[in-house]
Order: C-alpha cells, then sequence, then structure tokens
C-alpha cells in the first residue's frame, strides 16, 4: 500500500487531499479506495458498500470483475448525491475517479448510477476514437441490466430509461452513421441503442439461448480490458463467435457509416413494454416477451 502512494501522489490534481489508500476486496478483485482527509457525512463503511454493490453488479453481468486492481478515487464536491466520474486505464491498472457529495446519503448511493457504469467501462479493450460511441452505448446499456438482474434496480425502471432515454440515439438531419457522428446523444443513447438491438438480434436468432451478456463475457474471458486496445473488428470476430451469429458484425455495418433511424415503437410493441405516464406496463403475449424478460433475468 505504501509503494502505491508515492506513484499516485504526481498525478493528482489541484485541491485533492493527500491519497488516504486503503484495500478493499470485493467481487474478486483489488479496490483501492482515496477518500481524501475532508469528512463525508456518509460513514467510510457506507462508501465501502457502495463499491461492493457495484463491483457486484458489474462482476455478475461479466463472470467476473474485469480487472484485477482498481483504484477509486472519491472526489468530496459540495452538496449531496453522486457527481461526474471518469475511468482510464493508468500504470497497469485502472482509475475510477467519481465526485461524492459532502452531504450524500445511503439512499443516494442506492440510486447511483455513475459508479457502476464506470465500472463497465473496465470491461470492453480500448477502441480507435470513432468508436467511442460503442464504449459509452455498452455502459449506459450494461449498467441498469446489470443492477436489476442482481436486484439492486427494479426492472421497471431498466425499460423506462430504455423507452425515455433510446429517442435520444436517433440520427438527426445531418447524421453521417454512429463513427462519424460525435454527439452526446448518438455517442451514450445511441450506442445504447446499439446494444440493445444487439441484445434482442442474438436472443431472436439462437432462441433465446444467448444474448449480449455472452458475447461481452467473451471479451473479457479472453483477457480483453480496458488496459489493453483492440480493433473494432477484432472485437466484434470475438463477440460473434461467443454469440454463434453475426448479429453485431451486421449491426456494425449497417449503422457504421449511415443514418439508421429505429422503429422504436415497433421494438416497443414486440417486445411488449409500454409507457402509461411514468409508468411501465409489460405484455407477456407479445412476441419477444421472452426475451425481455431473459435480459434482464439474466438468463
Ligand atoms: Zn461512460
Amino acid at each position: 500500500m505504501s509503494a502505491c502512494r508515492g506513484e499516485l501522489e504526481p498525478h493528482l490534481g489541484a485541491g485533492v487531499a493527500a491519497p488516504d489508500p486503503e484495500v478493499l476486496l470485493a467481487a474478486g478483485a483489488r479496490f483501492e479506495l482515496q477518500l481524501g482527509d475532508e469528512p463525508f457525512a456518509l460513514a467510510r463503511a457506507e462508501i465501502e458498500d457502495w463499491i461492493r454493490d457495484a463491483a457486484l453488479a458489474v462482476a455478475s453481468y461479466y463472470g467476473r470483475f474485469p480487472v484485477a486492481r482498481t483504484t477509486v478515487r472519491v472526489r468530496r464536491v459540495q452538496g449531496d448525491g453522486v457527481g461526474g466520474g471518469n475511468t482510464r486505464a493508468w500504470d497497469g491498472s485502472a482509475l475510477i475517479q467519481v465526485e461524492l457529495g459532502e452531504h450524500a446519503s445511503v439512499e443516494d448511493l442506492k440510486e447511483d448510477w455513475v459508479l457502476p457504469h464506470e465500472m463497465v467501462h473496465l470491461a470492453l479493450p480500448g477502441l480507435p476514437r470513432q468508436h467511442h460511441w460503442l464504449e459509452e452505448g455498452i455502459a449506459t446499456y450494461v449498467e441498469p441490466v446489470a443492477r436489476a438482474q442482481l436486484g439492486q434496480l427494479r426492472v421497471e425502471e431498466v425499460w423506462r430509461q430504455l423507452v425515455q432515454g433510446l429517442p435520444q440515439g436517433q440520427p438527426e438531419p445531418g447524421d453521417r452513421g454512429l463513427d462519424r457522428t460525435p454527439t452526446w446523444g448518438r455517442t451514450y443513447w445511441g450506442g445504447a441503442l446499439f446494444c440493445l438491438l444487439a441484445d434482442v438480434g442474438i436472443r431472436e436468432r439462437t432462441g433465446n439461448r444467448f444474448g449480449l451478456r455472452d458475447a461481452l463475457r467473451a471479451v473479457v474471458a479472453g483477457g480483453h480490458t480496458m488496459l489493453s486496445t483492440s480493433t473494432m473488428e477484432e472485437l466484434l470476430a470475438l463477440c460473434d463467435e461467443a454469440a454463434g451469429v453475426p448479429v453485431m458484425s451486421e449491426l456494425y455495418a449497417a449503422h457504421a457509416t449511415e443514418a439508421v433511424t429505429v422503429d422504436l415503437d415497433l421494438l416497443w410493441s414486440r417486445l411488449g413494454v409500454s409507457l402509461r405516464g411514468r409508468r411501465i406496463r409489460f405484455d407477456d403475449a407479445a412476441p419477444l416477451a421472452a426475451v425481455r424478460r431473459a435480459i434482464t433475468a439474466g438468463e
């Protein structure tokens, strides 16, 4: 631990207190938690539970936690709740920086999506810049699904987020495809829409035996994490092989350099999902109801 202290200090940003490295073991991986010296309303054990819950959701989705060593640097900010986060490979391990309000509560941590989103980033190799939408799309799509699979998030909430969020991922006039349109909407929600289409497409063509999770698990099982890099072609070949159907390569070929508007109303109707006010309703007689259930059940 003390050896890490010296390595970390040159990288600290202005205004960050001296690191307070302590190791937390969770989900079969090692987390070095840096909280700084300023107090939080939350107890350290409560912050550790937050890290543990996020790590468990990600490890459960991927079959294991993607990297062996992660530094989680919590930056104290004013107010409550969880603020922004970022994740990067650093010195042979991973560094997640996340902002936490000085008055944040346990309830804020239970509702937090930022830390599990950042941890999902660890499970994908670095891709060339034009494919950033896939990195953010996977994190946006997998985070609520992984939490729902562990019972940390209600299934209705997963679908409410998708129904309300995904229209922001549709192309706007002038769009030149996912690889050539690096707007916020296309990067986060366009990427998430690609993931939902992949999940549904793989499940439809394999009789619901395989899904996106199997494809992404194969990436991690092959030793590919944020600590490595890949081309899109290598990554998609790995995913397609694990799924047994070339759904992801075909989707990529269709969406990379062309603006494709997805018929979301049709998709929701086939999955049996509708939004009435703020309430999600499910139709178990819908043709893809079993696919919908399998996505959040982790079957
Ligand atoms: Zn992200």
